[in-house]
């Protein structure tokens, strides 16, 4: 079998190749262009023909700065860093999800290398920073001149950064700062791009007088342009981790470093990029396991050929609601990112924004647990063959696992989703916290009759209406309840609100999850709206089916809170297998449209021919006839 893969444009082996259709460039969004030019700049890269498949650690970590540095010298890249350097700059965050978006499909490994260099060191020294610091510590990273990195986590204090023990003595006689590692939980951890960055922006306690002044970041130069490290610095190598191999992992330590007063930073950076990070990992799993399912037979009836392997039940009971969920995501990190935007745009601090704070920490949480979830699936939905390394889930898995820890863990970003709700519930209700809160509650309850009264109605649980009014039901109820809760044990029982919000954490964490699920099958809603006319059909079953598997994962609360009865209850289970039946052929379709270039997938389950494991082919599936009815 000859399946050696000459270098070709994306265009080639996708399942249709024609332009892309209307769905595809629906999902493309505005920034449809752009994205055109991202998968031709990648597809043309030869570093991304080569598969980081069975190389060893060092051999994988030089392949992702060749990659980086491939990428970064691109015009579309040059431009858009260069904007980074710009205030207000229309539509920037936007257009980096897209970028982040499609170099994560490409190499995720890459995708978070940039993340580090540019988001994180890059953001730190364009937000915090004077015009002159900025073309002093980034002009020259866009040049390729040098490299950073983000130094906050510390042995000693991960997601409690307050409590951060690295300290930066204030010297007024020389105007310097003297970093230092004060002991061994000071020590800054799993720092990406140590083993080969120049300069780190380093979060530390800014000591004046002798009086802490709490976290400030700095710059530190680490090693020169030879990667020669700078005295008082030592860099230890971390090496292997579950996944994301090509990216360098280390621990910095300082003994008095001393930098100039100018290094000083104070403000801080964003996590949405990891929810565009997760949502690319799931779109490929996607990818690859739904066209595998619509090539792979086994079983049938009696005497006649061997079903597809997506026509067994459980197969896509599976897999459907992942891919409905991916389409929500698209939509909904496309809506933070335009209001992240439109806040830079009028000046905001991003930091003070605490709504859009609470949705991008919600986002995060949501579509990197959602990503983990979905990839499982697809790995087990995929057989022996998912498990195979060139068939690409299971490194999908392992690089994407450690988002739902990094830049904030997912329970800690939770917390800070439902602080934004509480805090806006408080406002409602006027001067104290939880003043009022009986009176509320007691609507609440008669709000409970009033929209349970729907759940009796067999008829109204396909209506889209109905799904959208039970996710806001639910958050309403959660956090109304949780107010309460917490109300009485603090104010009532005079409990350490430490203690009291301990206690409610469960409640904390369904509630956060609560409102982010109701922001998205909003935003899915809205969706439908905006999409061609020729879509709609389609999306509209999607989000359906996107409210029905959260409700139904749910079903059990609103079974306890008489919103739905049992047999209301069964129907939801019926129309979740309905509406997976009805959209598996269509899937196809979907995946396609994700307009992912072959080169980023690889996998030769997927129909992509891969010269590592020619043996794995499977020629593409075609598509289903029923799915042209859709
Ligand atoms: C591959 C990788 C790359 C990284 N790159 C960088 C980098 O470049 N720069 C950098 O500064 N850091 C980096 N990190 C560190 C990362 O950001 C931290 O791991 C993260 O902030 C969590 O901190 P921790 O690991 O110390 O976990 P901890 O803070 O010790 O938390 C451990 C667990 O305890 C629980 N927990 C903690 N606090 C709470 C709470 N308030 N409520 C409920 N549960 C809680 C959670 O389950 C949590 O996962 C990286 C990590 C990895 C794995």
């Amino acid at each position: 079998m000859n399946v050696s893969p000459e270098k070709k444009s994306f265009k080639t082996y996708m399942a249709d190749e024609s332009s892309p259709s209307s769905f595809a460039r629906y999902l493309d969004g505005e920034l449809w262009e752009t994205k055109d030019t991202l998968r031709e700049e990648i597809s043309q890269g030869e570093v991304f023909q080569r598969s980081s498949y069975g190389l060893t650690l060092d051999q994988n970590r030089d392949l992702t700065v060749e990659r980086l540095k491939y990428m970064l010298t691109r015009p579309i890249m040059r431009h858009h860093l260069q904007d980074q350097m710009k205030e207000k700059q229309p539509g920037f965050i936007t257009k980096s999800m897209v970028i982040t978006e499609l170099i994560c499909s490409a190499d995720m490994g890459t995708g978070v290398k940039l993340g580090v260099v540019c988001g994180l060191f890059g953001g730190a020294v364009n937000n915090l920073g004077s015009p002159e610091q900025k073309e002093t510590w980034y002009l020259p990273v866009t040049d390729l001149e040098f490299t950073g990195m983000f130094a906050m986590t510390e042995r000693g204090h991960g997601s409690n950064v307050r409590g951060i023990l690295t300290e930066a003595i204030y010297e007024p006689s020389t105007q310097e700062f003297i970093i230092h590692t004060t002991c061994d939980d000071a020590q800054k951890m799993y720092i990406g791009n140590a083993m080969k960055g120049n300069y780190a922006a380093v979060f530390a306690q800014l000591i004046i007088n002798r009086e802490s002044q709490g976290p400030h970041c700095f710059i530190v130069p680490i090693r020169d342009s030879h990667g020669v490290l700078n005295s008082g610095v030592t860099v230890v190598d971390m090496k292997h981790k579950e996944g994301l191999h090509g990216v360098d992992n280390g621990i910095l330590i300082f003994n008095n470093v001393r930098i100039p007063r100018e290094n000083l930073l104070s403000k801080f950076g964003c996590v949405l990029g990891l929810a565009v990070q997760a949502m690319a990992a799931m779109k490929l799993g996607l990818i690859i396991a739904v066209r595998y399912s619509h090539s792979r037979r086994q079983f049938g009836p009696k005497d006649q050929e061997e079903v597809k392997i997506i026509e067994h039940q459980t197969q896509y009971l599976r897999l459907m609601p992942h891919l409905s969920a991916a389409l929500a995501l698209t939509f909904t990190t496309r809506f933070a990112g335009r209001m992240m935007d439109h806040a830079l745009c009028k000046g905001e601090v991003l930091q003070n924004n605490s709504s859009l704070q609470a949705l991008v920490a919600g986002l995060k949480a949501y579509s990197t647990w959602e990503n983990m979830a979905c990839l499982q699936e697809c790995r087990e939905c995929t057989g022996g063959m998912g498990f195979m390394m060139e068939n690409r889930i299971s490194a999908l898995k392992c690089d994407s696992d450690a988002f739902v820890t990094f830049e904030g863990d997912n329970v800690v970003m939770l917390q800070v989703v439902v602080k934004e709700l509480m805090t806006q519930y408080s406002k409602q209700l006027g001067k104290s916290v939880f003043g009022g809160f009986i009176k509320t509650w007691t609507s609440s309850v008669s709000d409970s009759f009033r929209t349970s009264f729907l759940g009796l109605n067999v008829d109204t649980v396909g209506d889209l209406r109905f799904l959208l009014k039970a996710l806001s039901y639910r958050e309403r109820v959660l956090l109304r309840s949780l107010a309460a809760r917490l109300y009485a044990k603090v104010e009532k029982n005079k409990q350490e609100f430490f203690d009291a919000w301990n206690c409610c954490l469960h409640h904390v964490t369904c509630l956060a999850l609560a409102h982010i699920h109701r922001v998205t099958l909003e935003q899915f809603a809205l969706a439908i709206q905006e999409c061609p006319v020729e879509d709609h059909t389609l999306l509209s079953k999607f989000c359906l089916l996107h409210g029905t598997s959260l409700v139904y994962q749910e079903r059990a609360w609103y079974l306890e809170h008489n919103y739905l009865t049992p047999t209301t209850s069964r129907q939801i289970r019926t129309q979740l297998l309905e509406l997976c039946s009805s959209v598996k052929d269509v899937a196809l379709k979907v995946v396609s449209d994700f307009n992912v270039p072959p080169c980023c997938i690889q996998a030769p389950i997927a129909g992509v021919p891969n010269p590592r494991a020619d043996w794995a082919f499977h020629s593409q599936p075609e598509y289903p006839i029923r799915a042209s009815k859709l």
